[in-house]
């Protein structure tokens, strides 16, 4: 079950072609409220206070044009959709179609209010988070050029400024201007800034889970070797300016192609899994565990010396020699796990590289020496 917010998210990925029926059901309702208000105005008994018939009627007109116009282009859209549904010029046609309606409705009501510069601002917000980029800078673009020529314009007096709006004169016609440019002004808030909100929300949850994903290992949960190998490199260095020491180790199960083998490959999942469930419960709070590769691990202990770290191993290696799995077919599966562990507390300078190295050397003797048993690195 998705939650609301997801269906929301989920017009980021809709076609280009849907999004621009998207645009043009905003826009319909917008007009809509235009029309709706120029209507009520004009049945008002004082209307005349409030607005200049003729161009209001004008302004009505223009409105329902427009209306016809989103109309088609949602009708063109609909018909594009199977045909080409990431077609981008019906997008430029609909946000362009979007962008200069606003205008026009804004020079009529004046384009220096409060509800112009919301939409001014917060238009190419909501654009760029739903949109193509360059569809929404071209509509900026012409609708910031066609906003300020048209102030200018009547700055110089060659067009009426706010033609269809009586100026306020009384106190009473000051308060009802104040409140229809409210009520402009609020749906674009409210959608505005609930869906920047809702889909950055969005953005940030998916960031974290992405973030978590890339750095775990699928099978075990635990963390995976590049993640392991960046916070090998940041514990070095950290210990190389400041110490204390810090010992890693490297284990490698023993006989794993046989448990595989013998049981097949999705109990030798299973072993690995409990592997890892082991080692991390008998790891302090500041080791790390990562899963290095195959059925190989590295334990990161910092603020740990050789001889300390060998006795928090020891522990491990016995708790997962008496760990037992039951196999489907009732068999008791049995692990162990070799161990090579290397500090750098007599040479805080060692690299990354060299403590790996000097590890799995010691990890290398472990094996050579019988397995289920630990060995200590020598520089
Ligand atoms: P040794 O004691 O010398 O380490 O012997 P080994 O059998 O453990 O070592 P080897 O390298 O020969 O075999 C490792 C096996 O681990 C082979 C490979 O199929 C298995 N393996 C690696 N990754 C996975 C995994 O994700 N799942 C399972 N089930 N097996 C894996
Ligand atoms: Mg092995
Ligand atoms: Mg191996």
């Amino acid at each position: 079950m998705k939650t609301w917010r997801q269906k929301l998210a989920a017009v980021l990925e809709w076609s280009e072609v849907d999004k621009s029926i998207f645009l043009m059901l905003i826009l319909v309702p917008i007009l809509g409220a235009y029309i709706f208000a120029i209507l009520i105005a004009q049945r008002l008994p004082d209307g005349a206070r409030l607005i200049h018939f003729a161009p209001a009627s004008q302004l009505l007109i223009i409105e329902l044009g427009l209306v016809v116009g989103a109309l088609v282009i949602i009708g063109i859209s609909l018909y594009l959709r199977k045909l080409k549904p990431q077609s981008l010029w019906i997008q430029h046609l609909a946000t362009q179609y979007y962008s200069l309606s606003l205008v026009t409705c804004s020079y009529y009501i004046g384009t220096l209010t409060f509800c112009t510069g919301v939409v001014l601002l917060g238009a190419p917000v909501f654009g760029f988070i739903l949109l193509n980029r360059r569809v929404v800078w071209g509509a900026t673009i012409v609708s910031t050029f066609a906003l300020i020529s048209l102030t200018y314009a009547t700055a110089f007096g060659w067009l009426p400024y706010a033609p269809a709006v009586v100026p306020p004169t009384d106190s009473d016609t000051n308060l009802m201007w104040i409140s229809i440019i409210f009520f402009f002004t609020a749906p674009h808030f409210i959608i505005i800034i609930m869906f920047a909100d809702q889909i950055l929300h969005y953005w940030r949850n998916r960031e974290d889970t992405i973030r978590t994903l890339s750095r775990t290992d699928m099978l075990t949960n635990l963390l995976n070797r590049r993640s392991i190998m960046e916070l090998l490199d940041m514990e070095i260095a950290r210990t190389l300016r400041h110490g204390p020491p810090l010992t890693i180790v490297i284990l490698d199960l023993d006989h794993f192609k046989r448990i595989n083998d013998t049981w097949g490959h999705p109990t030798g999942d299973r072993v690995l899994k409990e592997a890892a469930r082991v080692l991390s419960s008998s790891i302090r709070k500041c080791d790390m565990v990562g899963r290095f590769g195959g059925e190989e691990f590295m334990i990161m202990l910092p603020d740990t010396t050789l001889a300390g770290a060998a006795k928090l191993i020891e522990r491990c290696r016995a708790l997962l020699a008496e760990t037992t799995i039951l196999a489907d077919n009732g068999d008791t599966i049995r692990m162990s796990g070799s161990f090579g562990l290397a500090s750098n507390e007599n040479r805080l300078s060692l690299s990354t590289e060299t403590m790996i190295k000097l590890a799995d050397e010691a990890l290398y003797r472990a094996k050579a020496e019988g397995r289920n048993r630990l060995e200590l690195a020598v520089y």
